[in-house]
């Protein structure tokens, strides 16, 4: 590993530091899981493999519980499954997501050791398990794995303490990174990367992590100087610091100590009136806003999951009438509305609307997320696009350029989604190009007859899908 050195954090414990200057963009180590497996909830709808989202998968014929793309994503597989494949058949039935990745996990741990290339640089005893810092309620879930665990590991295989197997429980626990499907949209999934488990948090990082063709990669967000801790943020920074600080103490069982927490830098912005003229509302009539605006996500989030989109677009509307001229386009809540709205207008393809929320989101998450955050570049490229079906060819174009530059920063050049943008960015510059030159022959013939636009077809069923992840 030339890059990054383990050292002791000062109040962190271990960490990794950049051995040499890095710059935005530069992939400072990418790393292959241990383990991984798909989620329960979608382990019909993702390869076991490669744990792409496909429509015909081949399941195993043994376990009748696997499923790939077909022979060469179960060949591949094999090696991994070959003895999940029997446990599950002897067993009778799928074990639960944790189960089956501490199963897997300890396979192979009993076949090639605890430290699997010399790239490692921990060996996976060595690694947190938190264990002493469970809260009770978590014990319990954790004692009702270990049981299940007993009931499902074979007997032919190596048998182990107790310790042992809480302790790759509580690894993966506080340790186990999300997966997501080839276009990086949609969490399929959890593993475990030894190397990735050394980077501690910090809500303003320096560094971000992607699922890149099946490895993660750490990406420097910008300069990183030698010698300095390499930070990845384990939460949202659209949370205020006491939310966050809540989130990192129940999940990975520290208390932040960040400078952002600290100072509570934002906080106010991501609460704050909305200033007209010089003249602010009162605390009260925030104070005010701000819980209805809550109340009514809660209503809204439930008419989305049960798919009444039309009234999730009600709902908001109702919403936003009473809160935009109260509340800042900074504040999380007019966020977390403007981006459902939008989101499910465009599904709804009122295009126009949803080019018009989805800008004022971006304006807003502009003010409050570090400039190469993931989240931004992805805020971005959903207003590039919305902006583009609703005929703004101008602020498309501008919004997609803008998400390219943040996402050739967090997920690379070579990442499937990049290359989508790369494309709407040639397209959407040869439209600008065609409209500045001839308003009325771009309205005719792009617009009207759609000619040229190639990525019409391709963007809509298959982004629109992805993107606002509404049907999946
Ligand atoms: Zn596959
Ligand atoms: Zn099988
Ligand atoms: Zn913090």
């Amino acid at each position: 590993m030339e890059n990054v050195a383990i050292f002791d954090a000062p109040g962190k414990g271990r960490g990794l530091k950049a051995t040499k200057e890095l710059w935005a963009g530069d992939v400072i180590f990418s790393e292959a899981s241990v383990s991984a497996v798909a989620f329960d909830s979608i382990s019909e709808r993702i390869c076991h493999s490669c744990f792409r989202k496909q429509d015909t998968l081949q399941r195993c014929g043994q376990c009748k519980f696997a499923y790939y793309c077909d022979r060469t994503c179960q060949r591949a597989g094999w090696a991994e499954h070959k003895q999940e494949c029997a446990a599950i058949k002897a067993y009778g039935k799928k074990p639960n997501e944790n189960v089956r990745l501490v199963a897997r996990i300890m396979w192979r741990l009993d076949k090639e050791g605890s430290v699997l290339s010399d790239m490692q640089l921990i060996s996976l005893e060595e690694l947190e398990d938190h264990i002493h810092d469970m809260q009770e309620d978590d014990l319990k879930e954790l004692k009702a794995d270990i049981n299940y665990f007993l009931d499902y590991w074979p007997r032919s295989s190596k048998q182990h303490t107790i310790d042992d197997i809480s302790h790759y429980f509580g690894v993966v626990n506080c340790n186990g990174f999300s997966l997501s499907d080839q276009k990086g949209l949609q969490a399929v999934g959890v593993g475990l990367f030894p190397n990735l488990c050394l980077v501690n948090h910090d809500c303003w990082p320096n560094c971000t992590v992607i699922l890149n063709h099946g490895k993660i990669e750490l990406r420097s967000l910008g300069k990183i100087e030698e010698g300095e801790e390499l930070t990845v943020s384990y939460v949202d920074f659209l949370n205020l610091s006491e939310e966050r600080r809540r989130l990192l103490k129940s999940q990975y069982f520290f208390d932040c100590t960040c400078e952002h927490c600290n100072n509570r830098t934002k906080d106010d912005l991501k609460m704050a009136g909305k200033e007209v003229d010089g003249v602010k509302p009162t605390e009260e009539q925030v104070k005010e806003a701000t819980d209805y605006c809550y109340q009514m996500l809660e209503k809204i989030d439930k008419a989305r999951l049960s798919g009444n989109y039309h009234e999730v677009v009600k709902f908001c509307e109702e919403c936003v009438k009473t809160t935009e001229p109260i509340l800042a386009d900074t504040h999380i809540y007019q966020l977390r509305l403007w981006s459902t709205l939008s989101e499910v207008q465009a599904y709804l393809q009122y295009f126009v609307e949803a080019a018009e929320y989805s800008r004022k989101m971006v304006e807003g998450y502009l003010k409050i997320y570090h400039p190469n955050n993931a989240a931004l570049g992805m805020a971005a490229m959903r207003a590039g696009v919305t902006h583009w079906q609703a005929g703004e060819i101008e602020v498309g174009h501008g919004m997609v350029c803008k998400a390219y530059a943040i996402l050739m920063v967090t997920h690379g050049p070579t990442h499937p989604i990049t290359k989508d943008l790369e494309a709407m960015r040639m397209q959407t510059e040869m439209e600008l190009r065609m409209f500045q030159q001839n308003e009325y022959v771009y309205h005719m013939e792009v617009l009207t007859l759609g000619s040229g636009r190639i990525f019409f077809e391709y963007a809509a069923p298959a982004l629109w899908e992805s993107i606002f992840q509404l049907r999946s």
